[in-house]
């Protein structure tokens, strides 16, 4: 990768991976104008995963199921942190769900329900609310 600032050669000065969330945080330093910066490298779902529901075909979006976990986790003052903690326990789960190279939407709710079952009481039923 080039630097950001000035288009040089950048090296890799620091890099890890966070389990947790599947992803690797690389620190660059540009060899022209020093500038650092830092780049995560994560899957990108939306090419990889495609879901099935009763009309079509559609890319799998992290974005869509972080966010519905988010609404309801509302009544916690820790929603945000939740919901992502949340999502990446879930998407950890859906690949075994991954049948001829497609998800369901069914699956997700239903992965999706029983991690909900095991950490919050309501927003999992305002989760089955919604998608029940
Ligand atoms: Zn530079």
């Amino acid at each position: 990768m080039v630097c950001t600032y000035c288009g040089g050669e950048t090296r890799v000065s620091n890099s890890r991976h966070q389990i947790k969330s599947n992803r690797v945080w690389r620190r660059r330093q540009c060899l022209d104008c020093q500038a650092v910066f830092s780049t995560e490298e994560a899957v990108n779902y939306e090419r990889a995963w495609v879901v099935h529901n009763a009309k079509a075909l559609k890319p799998f979006s992290r974005d869509k199921l972080f966010l519905s976990l988010h609404n309801s986790c509302q009544h916690r003052k820790t929603a945000l942190r939740d919901a992502q903690g949340l999502t990446d326990t879930i998407i950890k789960k859906l690949p075994a769900y991954i049948e001829a190279g497609t998800l369901t939407n069914t699956a997700i709710s239903r992965v999706a329900l029983v991690a909900l079952n095991r950490f919050d009481a309501v927003a999992s039923a305002h989760y089955q609310a919604v998608h029940a």
